[in-house]
C-alpha cells in the first residue's frame, strides 16, 4: 500500500491549494478526485473551476460585452449595427477557458509533486483511503495510507422537492444553466440570491425575460436595507424582475413549458415559462465518504463538524471548503486549504477570521463587501458612523459611463476602526481588496482617508466615502 504525509479527498479550491501547499512544504501528497468533465475525462479545480466561479464569469463577461455594445456603443461614439449572438461560440469560449484552467491545476500539481489519484475516495479507519479508480481501471480499487487526511469533497446544488431538477429537460440547477443551447424567451429562476442574480444576469442580457422568485421578503439580507434596497431599484431597471415573499409550491412540465405555482402574500399565483433554474443554496457534498462509520461527525445540517483549526472529531482527519459549510466561496476554502497545509507542516497558523472574508456579486453593476455592515455592527454592540460616495461624482466612473451605484464605508464612533465597507458600482470586485487589507491591519476610516489613490481610478470613491464619515468628502 503506497504511503504519503498527506492524501487530501477534492480537488476544488480548497483540496487543490491545500495538496499543493503540502508538497511545498516537502510533505509527500497523493489527491483523490473524481470529477469528470464534459466530455467524460477526469479534470481538476472541482465546482469552481468545472461549474462553478469560472464559468459563470465567462460568461457574465461575454453577455455584458454584448450588452456594452447593443446598449452604450452608441454613447462612445461606436456603431455598432446588428450586433447577434453566437451562443454556441460563447458556450465554447466558456468551455475553453475552463479547459485552459483544469489543465493548469495538472501542470501544477505535477510541477510540485502532489500525486494524482483519479477516482472516488472513501475514508476507511486508521486513515486508509480507499480509491475507486477511473477511467482504464474504472471500478478497480486500491488502498493508500495517510498520516493526515484532508477532506475537501465541497458542495453539491440544493434540491426543491416542488422542482425536481433534470439538466437535460426544463428545469435545471447552476449546472444546467451554464450549458443552455438555446436563450430562453422566458425563464424562471428559484432563488434570487448569488446565483440567481448572476445567472439571471447573463441570460437577461442575452435577451431572455427573467423573472426571479424569492422566498425571503428581502433581498440579499446580508446587506444593509439601504444597499439592497438600492440594489432592487437596479436590477428593475434592468429588466430583471424579482418578486420578494413568494414560494414555490408546485411545477409542471408540459410540452416544453414549465408551469410555476407559488404563493405571494397569500394569494396563488402562477407563471409559465420555457426554463426554469433552481438556485435556492448549496449542501455539503459528503455522499458515499464513509465518514460516519469512522467516527467523523457531521452537524444537524450534514457538515462536516471542524474545530477553529479545521481538524474533525477524527484525530488526524482536517475537514475544509464548502464541506465544512460558512462561506461558499472559493477563496475561504483556498484560506482554510493553505492553513491546514501549514499546520500539518508543523507551523503556526492562526484560525480564519470569517469577518475578513470578501465577498462579490458579479451582477453589473458588481456588489462587493468586506467586514461588517452597520446593521451587524450595532447588533454585536458598536456604535458606528458611516460615510457614503456616489460613482456618479467619480471621474473615472463618468470616463466609463457606467457610475450607477455607491461605496459606504463603516467606522466605530470611540476608536474610527473601520468595522465594514460595502460597494455597489463598476469593478467594485477589485476595489474590495484594499478593504480586506485595511481590516487586516485595523485600519482607521482615518487611515483610508489619508491615503493617496491614484486619479482618475474608481478606488477614489473608496477615498471619498472614507473622508464622508468625518463630513470631508470633496467631490460631493
Ligand atoms: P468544490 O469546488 O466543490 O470541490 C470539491 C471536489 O471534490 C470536486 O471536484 C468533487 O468532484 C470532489 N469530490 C467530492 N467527493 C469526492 C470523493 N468522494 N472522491 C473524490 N473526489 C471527490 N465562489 C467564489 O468565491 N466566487 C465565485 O464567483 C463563485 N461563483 C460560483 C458560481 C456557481 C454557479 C457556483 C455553483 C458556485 C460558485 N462559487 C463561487 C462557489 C465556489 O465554487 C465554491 O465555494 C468552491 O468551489 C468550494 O470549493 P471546495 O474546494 O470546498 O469544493
Ligand atoms: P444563496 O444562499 O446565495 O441563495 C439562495 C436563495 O434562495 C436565498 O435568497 C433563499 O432565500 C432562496 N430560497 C431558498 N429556498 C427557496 C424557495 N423554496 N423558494 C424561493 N426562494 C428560496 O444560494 P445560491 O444562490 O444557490 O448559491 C449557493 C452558494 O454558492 C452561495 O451562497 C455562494 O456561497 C456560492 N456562490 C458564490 C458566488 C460568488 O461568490 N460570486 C457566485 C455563485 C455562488
Amino acid at each position: 500500500m503506497e504511503k504519503y504525509d498527506v492524501v487530501v479527498i477534492g480537488a476544488g479550491p480548497g483540496g487543490y491549494v491545500a495538496a499543493i501547499r503540502c508538497a511545498q512544504l516537502g510533505l509527500s501528497t497523493a489527491c483523490v478526485e473524481s470529477w469528470l468533465n464534459v466530455r467524460g475525462r477526469p479534470a481538476l479545480g472541482g465546482t469552481c473551476l468545472n461549474v462553478g466561479c469560472i464559468p459563470s464569469k465567462a460568461l457574465l463577461d461575454s453577455s455584458h460585452l454584448y450588452m456594452e455594445l447593443r446598449r452604450h456603443g452608441a454613447e462612445h461614439g461606436i456603431q455598432a449595427q446588428d450586433v447577434t449572438v453566437d451562443l454556441g461560440r460563447m458556450m465554447e469560449r466558456k468551455n475553453k477557458v475552463v479547459d485552459d484552467l483544469t489543465r493548469g491545476v495538472a501542470g501544477l500539481f505535477r510541477k510540485h509533486g502532489v500525486q494524482w489519484l483519479r477516482g472516488h475516495g472513501r475514508l476507511l479507519p486508521e486513515r486508509r483511503v480507499e480509491v475507486t479508480l477511473l477511467g482504464e481501471q474504472a471500478g478497480e480499487q486500491i488502498q493508500v495510507q495517510a498520516e493526515h487526511v484532508i477532506i475537501a469533497t465541497g458542495s453539491v446544488p440544493g434540491a426543491l422537492p416542488e422542482a425536481p431538477v433534470n439538466n437535460d429537460l426544463q428545469v435545471v440547477d447552476s449546472t444546467g444553466a451554464l450549458a443552455f443551447d438555446a436563450v430562453p424567451e422566458n425563464l424562471a429562476i428559484i432563488g434570487a440570491g448569488v446565483i440567481g442574480l448572476e445567472l439571471g444576469s447573463v441570460w437577461n442580457r442575452l435577451g431572455s425575460k427573467v423573472v426571479l422568485l424569492e422566498a425571503l421578503p428581502r433581498l440579499l439580507p446580508m446587506l444593509d436595507d439601504a444597499v439592497s434596497g438600492a440594489l432592487s431599484k437596479l436590477f428593475k431597471n434592468q429588466g430583471l424582475e424579482v418578486l420578494l415573499g413568494a414560494r414555490v409550491s408546485a411545477t409542471r412540465t408540459k410540452k416544453r413549458r414549465v408551469t410555476v405555482n407559488y404563493e405571494q402574500q397569500g394569494e396563488s399565483k402562477s407563471l409559465e415559462v420555457d426554463r426554469l433554474i433552481v438556485a435556492v443554496g448549496r449542501r455539503a457534498n459528503t455522499a458515499g465518504l464513509g465518514l460516519q462509520e469512522c467516527g467523523v461527525n457531521l452537524d444537524a445540517h450534514g457538515y462536516i463538524k471542524v474545530d477553529r483549526h479545521c481538524r474533525s472529531s477524527l484525530p488526524g482527519v482536517y475537514a475544509l471548503g464548502d464541506v465544512i459549510g460558512g462561506p461558499m466561496l472559493a477563496h475561504k476554502a483556498s484560506k482554510e486549504g493553505t492553513m491546514v497545509a501549514e499546520l500539518i507542516a508543523g507551523k503556526r497558523h492562526s484560525p480564519v477570521n470569517y469577518d475578513r472574508v470578501p465577498w462579490v456579486i458579479y451582477t453589473w453593476p458588481e456588489i462587493a463587501w468586506a467586514g461588517l455592515t452597520e446593521e451587524q455592527a450595532e447588533e454585536r454592540g458598536h456604535r458606528c458612523r458611516s460615510g457614503r460616495f456616489p460613482f456618479r461624482a467619480s471621474g473615472r466612473a463618468r470616463a466609463m459611463g457606467s457610475w450607477d451605484g455607491f461605496v459606504k464605508v463603516v467606522g466605530e464612533v470611540e476608536t474610527d476602526r473601520l468595522l465594514g465597507v460595502q460597494a455597489v458600482g463598476p469593478n467594485v470586485s477589485e476595489l474590495i481588496a484594499e478593504v480586506v487589507l485595511a481590516l487586516e491591519f485595523e485600519a482607521s476610516t482615518e487611515d483610508l482617508a489619508r491615503t493617496i489613490h491614484a486619479h482618475p481610478t474608481l478606488s477614489e470613491a473608496l477615498h471619498e466615502a472614507a473622508l464622508a464619515v468625518s463630513g470631508r468628502a470633496l467631490h460631493a
